[in-house]
């Protein structure tokens, strides 16, 4: 059997969460594994403008996200990939006059939020990481077992290597394998909803606004992305309940965007052209414990959430600069980066905030789905309410840019 590699710290899954930590640890001193089962050779991104050349999946990354990228060295590269940023959200009900409109200027903020493609962020990020000698990648590397023993961690891959750790993170997403190897419990539930993401071309300038329609069957956002003359695109997530999804699914692409000029109230004109549609059944799903000694998981292997609000890898890269800062002191003070203490101080500062936001996503979802007359009364009231107090908008602004 071949010699195992001795590592400090081993990231499974280099998406988002994964890269992002294993490049917020490097210069720290401690030998990092980067384990991805996917290939890592980072596929030229397309430069023409145009509804089938954006990537269906993009983040709205929030400026706390921004902070934290622009101090791995990547923000720049983002910069220079059709970012799109956003200064302006409006959120309206569909069901009554409700409406709150978010500024930049209300905060003093350069923007909102920005819109990049999810592939570019993963790109950026593994570019970096390729040109970092203490992270070593392994690509086209699936993890496939891990065990505790007396000195830390046993990995093996599905290629047959094998390494060893003092701390295995699991950043490998909604299905995490590590996290279902080591027996951590989730607490989940179905929102009876799926996401149907695509790019389209609008009739109308987005002016750099994000807009979110709740219906009854669930929100759909526009959410901006860069243009040329003439030419305005919107990256949409359109969460519907499960039956009416195969209904827009199985449409072919002119009555599709009949179908979203309609949802959206033709806030952008009329919905001109669509790439392909792609569909995610959402669920919620959170661990009851991140950690277990010389194991953590961050991002979406410990939470996924609606994403009615954008949220979802905001509060992934929160995760990985709190776990990342406690490994750096902690290895600064010579304690092992798989030293419970340590890593429950990661839990406790990072599963409040995401408990948080789930429970205000999930009362966001129950609250706009209510079709009872004085619900969605009180719901109309209170979103014009919210619109005129300056304080309470600003909190909410606020908390859902990140910023303390
Ligand atoms: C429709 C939709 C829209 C969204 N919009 C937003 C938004 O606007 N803003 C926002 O913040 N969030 C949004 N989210 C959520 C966001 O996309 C996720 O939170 C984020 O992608 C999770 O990143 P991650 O790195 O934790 O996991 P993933 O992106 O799932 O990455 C996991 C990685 O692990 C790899 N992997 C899996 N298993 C193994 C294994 N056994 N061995 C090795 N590697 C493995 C995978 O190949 C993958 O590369 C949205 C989600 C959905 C569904």
């Amino acid at each position: 059997m071949a010699e195992a590699r001795e590592f400090d710290v081993v990231v499974v899954g280099a998406g988002i969460a994964g890269s992002a930590l294993a490049l917020a640890l490097a210069d720290s001193g401690l030998s990092i594994a980067l384990i991805e089962a996917r290939e890592l050779e980072a596929p030229e991104l397309p430069q023409a403008l145009g509804v089938a050349t954006f990537d269906s999946r993009v983040s709205a990354l929030t400026p706390r996200s921004r902070q934290f990228l622009e101090s791995l060295g990547v923000w720049s590269m983002l910069q220079d990939y059709r970012l799109c940023p956003y200064h302006h959200m409006t959120v309206w009900d569909a069901e009554g006059t409700g409406r709150i409109d978010f500024d930049r200027g209300e905060l003093d903020v350069p923007a909102l939020g920005y819109i990049v493609e999810n592939r570019a962020i993963v790109n950026a990020l593994l570019t970096r990481a390729q040109a970092t000698a203490a992270i070593t990648l392994f690509g086209q590397s699936a993890l496939d077992t891990c065990e505790k023993n007396a000195t830390g961690l046993s990995i093996g891959l599905e290629s047959g290597e094998r390494l060893t750790a003092n701390l295995l993170v699991a950043a490998d997403g909604a299905l995490s394998r590590v996290r279902e190897r080591l027996n951590f419990k989730t607490r989940e539930w179905d929102y009876g909803h799926r996401a149907v993401v695509a790019s389209v071309e609008v009739a109308r300038e987005h002016q750099h606004t994000a807009w979110q329609r709740f219906l009854p069957t669930g929100p759909l956002a526009l959410l901006p992305l860069p243009g040329e003359a003439g030419h305005h695109y919107c990256s949409i997530v359109w969460s519907i309940e499960e039956a009416q999804a195969e209904e827009i699914l199985s449409l072919d692409d002119p009555a599709f965007c009949r179908a979203l000029t309609r949802a959206s109230e033709a806030q952008l004109g009329d919905v001109l052209a669509t790439s392909p549609r792609f569909a995610f059944p959402l669920r919620q799903r959170h661990a009851v414990d991140y950690v277990q000694p010389g194991v953590a998981l961050v991002g979406d292997a410990a939470h996924t959430i609606h994403p009615l609000a954008g949220q979802g890898i905001n509060l992934g890269l929160a995760d990985v600069a709190a776990l990342a800062e406690e490994v750096i002191q902690g290895f600064e003070l010579c304690v092992s980066p798989g030293q419970m203490a340590l890593l429950k101080r990661y839990q406790r500062r990072r599963k409040g905030e995401n408990l948080l936001m789930m429970a205000a996503m999930d009362g966001f979802k129950r609250l706009f789905a209510e079709p009872a007359l004085p619900v969605r009364w009180l719901r109309n009231a209170g979103m014009r309410g919210v619109d005129h107090l300056a304080p309470v908008k600003q909190q909410l602004m606020r908390h859902a840019m990140g910023l303390r």
